[in-house]
């Protein structure tokens, strides 16, 4: 029996595969390579190459490794992007996870563990969203992923599918020992994008918008460390395994930082004071998103370690600089 991971060679799963072949598990990846890197997938794991809608391929994959569950993580994740491409996001993220979801349903495979998004919530304020909250995407990225969500929704009611939706806040850092981290070209998100500034791999960064109802105008965002965000994937395929019940459940700490606080704990850890602009906003940015974080922690156990901004950074930043050696000692 193994867990097939799609966007295994990605960022965030990545680090679910090594979480995986840490705990003793088989792992298939189904990556197309399209912003994933094969040299982050752990050796132990089979890496395949290819589209979750092509059915014939999936279909295989189950049948000669007898896939059991599946986590789910390939998509397109940058909001701004999906402004500017509406229908690509819903191919992407939508359309070709309900052709995924019927080729896993055909062959009698039910157990599904979802990457979804803060982003369903839409304009929230600085009060912890809870996942009872009404759910008004503001962003494409937002909009296909609920999209999924409801057809999670439907397909559990209808064909039996168990399911844990977990909705991500702002993921960030890398492994603690190293073994993987954000590779992404032209990065968007702020922790990668400060990190970059701090080790020169960029001049310096800018300040998407200053003027937002906040403590200090800019937005504010529920950070989480990469680790915590797989040991909640963990969770959740024990919860499913154990026949636990469909969830869709928040995945933060419940803590909020602005982007100057985010920026000012990388200069801080990393002793650098690369230059910062202040620029207008960015299209799609909710203010301030922070997590209701109580019914992850009663409902699957997750118990976060490294839920900490230096430690998140400190991470992020070791694997930034070890990169940074890499790509000066190629040059
Ligand atoms: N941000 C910024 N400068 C950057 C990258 C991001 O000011 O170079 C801001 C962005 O406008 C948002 C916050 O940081 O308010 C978090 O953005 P990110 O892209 O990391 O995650 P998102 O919340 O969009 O998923």
């Amino acid at each position: 029996m193994a867990v097939l991971v799609t966007g295994g060679a990605g960022y965030i799963g990545s680090h679910m595969v090594l979480a995986l072949i840490d705990a003793g598990e088989d792992v298939v990846v189904l990556d197309n390579l399209s912003t994933g890197f094969r040299a982050c997938v752990h050796p132990q794991a089979r890496l395949v190459v290819g589209d979750v809608a092509d059915a014939a391929l999936v279909e295989r994959l189950i049948s000669e490794h007898g896939i059991e569950a599946v986590v789910h993580f390939a998509a397109k994740l940058i909001v701004p992007e999906s402004v500017t491409d509406p229908l690509d996001y819903y191919l992407a993220n939508t359309v070709k996870t309900r052709a995924l979801l019927s080729t896993l349903l055909a062959a009698n495979v039910k157990r599904f563990v979802f990457s979804s998004t803060a982003a369903v919530y839409g304009t929230t304020g600085m009060e912890p969203v809870s996942e009872d909250a009404a759910t008004l995407p503001i962003s494409p990225y937002g909009s296909s992923k609920l999209m999924t969500e409801w057809m999670l929704r439907d397909s559990a009611a209808a064909y039996g599918l168990n399911y844990v939706a977990l909705r991500y806040f702002n993921v960030a850092g890398a492994d603690p020992l190293g073994r993987s981290g954000q590779l992404t070209q032209n990065a968007t998100h702020l922790i990668k994008v400060a990190c970059e500034s701090a080790v020169g791999k960029r001049p310096g960064m800018e300040v998407f918008g200053t003027d937002y109802p906040t403590p200090d105008g800019t937005c504010v965002r529920d950070y989480i460390h990469v680790t915590d965000l797989v040991s909640a994937h963990l969770d959740a395929l024990r919860h499913l395994r154990a026949g636990g019940e469909t969830l869709t459940l928040n995945c933060g700490y419940g803590t909020g930082y602005s982007v100057l606080e985010v920026i000012d704990t990388v200069q801080r850890v990393s002793g650098v004071n690369f230059p910062v602009k202040m620029s207008p906003r960015r299209a799609g940015d909710p203010p301030a998103i922070v997590a209701g974080a109580a019914r992850i922690r009663a409902n699957l156990g997750w118990k976060p370690a490294l839920d900490y901004l230096p430690t998140i950074v400190e991470h992020a930043l070791k694997w930034e600089r070890k990169h940074a050696a890499k790509s000066s000692a190629a040059a």
